[in-house]
């Protein structure tokens, strides 16, 4: 007599505790089936559903004018002197020590809109005191100007 009050009462609890599970699991994953007894199962995070996104449309990698090699960064490339073609920063660099025939005691830096400086340090392990010995225009700015604008038009047609 009692045992089977038992028995009915704890099929009732597991009843209840089923209809919890089922209602949890559907407002949690509604497209996958809930597995009934596996405690883990309501531990688990529900899935996030991760979206078919189009990868945005390659910009065209340009090649340096001077190295032949990709400019993978255009933000730092600088407008080739003769064509105006994007090159390298440190292809111009390279080339400006060459051609300037930079001094031992004079270092080569870029300060700024196409323009390079020939410069001497007061003290060369200070590199905030120096004195500019020349400055080279390395970039027209209506050549800078073109291919700039044109990255520019790109990223106005994708955004
Ligand atoms: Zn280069």
């Amino acid at each position: 007599m009692s045992d089977t009050n038992e028995n009915s009462r704890r099929r009732d609890r597991r009843r209840r505790n089923r209809n919890r599970d089922n209602s949890n699991t559907s407002r949690q994953n509604a497209t996958q089936p809930a597995k009934r007894g596996n405690p883990q199962q309501k531990e688990r995070a529900p899935r996030v559903q991760v979206p078919d996104i189009p990868a945005p449309p390659k910009m065209p990698t340009p090649v340096c004018a001077r190295c032949g090699e990709p400019i993978q960064d255009l933000a730092t490339a600088l407008a080739d002197k003769s064509t105006g073609t994007p090159v390298h920063f440190d292809c111009v660099l390279k080339f400006l020590q060459e051609a300037e025939s930079i001094n031992e005691n004079e270092s080569l830096l870029y300060i700024g809109q196409g323009r390079f400086a020939v410069v001497v340090y007061e003290d060369p392990s200070d590199k905030r005191k120096f004195t500019i010995v020349r400055q080279i225009e390395w970039e027209g700015r209506e050549a800078r100007a073109e291919w700039r604008s044109e990255i520019a038009g790109h990223y106005s047609q994708v955004h």
